[in-house]
């Protein structure tokens, strides 16, 4: 039995009441078995984990929300130090700013920062941890206006190798400020809070279109050359399934009125007439509501993603339309993203997410029930993902995947030399490291 003292906060070891649902990530293709999970209630008890896989020379993991998709905030044998308990919250209006505890899921942030008519640019998924997203980036339907979530990121807390607590802004630490806005998960020491600028919201518009697959060239022919450089108070996303996997379709959030919203979507409608077209005013929280959908526990998936810097030529599209047509599922589809407006106005140098002059971002998804029929989907995603990689350049951190064997430069880029130097400066032995932890 391991010896759990020195640890402090819920201490859960393997096969105790509670184990089994602790041990659980969202991505259900998973199986993993910590020795210890400790659900830390304040930095205290992060500062104790650290001291004592120190001591044990154990191998561990920091979680927040679950939701790597390669479940790396879970390990075999070692101990898994769960941020989901810091929940502190300190609103200031008047300068318009947040500190919060690390362990905020975005769906509860959304709701309390729309208590005041505020928000924070970050994603869709309402289960989805504040602290996964921001590290690696975080796009969302405001990006194009906002930037990604890590641009609203003001100061971090951070529980160092040695279990000191220090914060990082663009006055002290500034090195480790930079590093944690796009390579920040789990390779300098564990965030406990963040401070976020926080943007007013009020009433926006949203709409959908959805076309057969039929029309697929003609969709992405004119998105791509629109949804990155129309007016940037407009994100939008454009959904291909699989041949016979349902309708394409498109969705946006606009921070403006449904009548200047239909004005501007006029031209993607004449050029590539949807069979359907749907148009609403709404208030901002309804609009993150429609999006988050219902609650869902887990899945079984695998994800990828690369960047589009040029737009997708017709021999780019056909080898797209290729996989669609060979999707072995029944949930296969790619997702893809339109960049530009706020996202791109920040200089590559500026934070570790190197992807600022990207059109748009692809997303490889597959989803499956059944385990045996995990290889089939996760080859296709492999095979997809590569065969597109002569159109494409990187891969976004936080859609994190295994199969990537150049990550760290299709991550970071240009970034990755000196996010090298602050891992050498902050954390010299290595001590935060997982599979894909930014390397010495
Ligand atoms: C259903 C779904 C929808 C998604 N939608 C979006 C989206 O709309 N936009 C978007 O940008 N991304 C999206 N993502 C991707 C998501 O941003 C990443 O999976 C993110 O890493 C998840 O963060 P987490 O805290 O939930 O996960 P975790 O698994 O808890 O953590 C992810 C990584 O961060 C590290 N980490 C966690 N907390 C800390 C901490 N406090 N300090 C240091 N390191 C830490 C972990 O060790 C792990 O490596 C989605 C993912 C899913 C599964």
């Amino acid at each position: 039995m391991v010896n759990t003292e020195g640890l402090t906060g819920h201490v859960i070891v393997e096969g105790s009441p509670g184990y089994d649902a602790a041990r659980q990530n969202y991505n259900g293709r998973f199986n993993k078995f910590p020795k210890v999970i400790v659900y830390c209630n304040s930095t205290q008890d992060v500062a104790n984990a650290i001291l004592w896989v120190r001591k044990h020379r154990l191998p561990f993991r920091i979680r927040c929300g679950g939701h790597s998709y390669e479940a790396y905030s879970l390990v075999n044998g070692g101990l898994v130090i769960d941020v989901s308990g810091l929940l502190d919250l300190q609103l200031n209006k008047e300068d318009l700013t947040i500190q919060i505890g690390a362990g905020f899921r975005l769906l509860p942030l959304y709701e309390t920062l729309w208590n005041q008519r505020v928000t924070v640019p970050g994603g869709t998924c309402p289960t989805v941890g504040v602290s996964g997203v921001t590290l690696g980036g975080g796009y969302g339907y405001l990006s194009r206006l906002l930037g990604m979530l890590c641009d609203s990121v003001l100061e971090i807390e951070m529980v160092t190798a040695h279990g000191k607590v220090i914060r990082a802004n663009d006055r002290q630490h500034s090195d480790l400020y930079w590093a944690c806005r796009g390579g920040g998960d789990g390779s300098f020491g564990v965030i406990t809070s963040f401070t976020f600028r926080l943007h007013p919201i009020g009433n926006v518009a949203r709409y959908r279109m959805t076309w057969d697959f039929s029309d697929l060239k003609k969709v992405v022919r004119y998105w791509q050359d629109w949804a990155p450089h129309t007016d940037p108070r407009l994100t939008s996303s454009l959904t291909l399934p699989a041949r016979n996997q349902g309708d394409l379709r498109s969705n946006g959030i606009y921070t403006g009125s449904e009548q200047e919203l239909r004005r501007i979507m006029r031209s993607l409608q004449e050029a590539t007439r949807p069979k359907t077209a749907e148009f609403h005013s709404t208030a901002w929280m309804e609009a993150v509501r429609f999006f988050a959908g219902q609650p869902v526990k887990q899945e079984k998936f695998k994800n990828s993603s690369a960047y589009v810097y040029e737009p997708l030529s017709d021999a780019a599209l056909d080898v797209l339309i290729h996989n669609l047509q060979t999707a072995p599922g029944f949930a296969n589809l790619i997702g893809l993203d339109a960049y530009g407006g706020a996202i791109r106005r920040i200089p590559v140098d500026a934070t570790a997410f190197p992807h600022r002059n990207v059109l748009f971002g692809l997303q490889y998804q597959s989803y499956w029930h059944e385990d045996e029929e995990a290889d089939e989907n996760i080859k296709w995603i492999e095979q997809f993902r590569t065969s597109m990689l002569p159109y494409t350049r990187g891969a976004y951190r936080d859609y994190i995947d295994a199969m990537i064997v150049d990550w760290s430069d299709a991550y970071f880029g240009e970034n990755l030399a000196k996010l090298k130097e602050v891992k050498q400066k902050y954390d010299p032995e290595n001590l935060f490291r997982f599979e894909q932890s930014i390397p010495l």
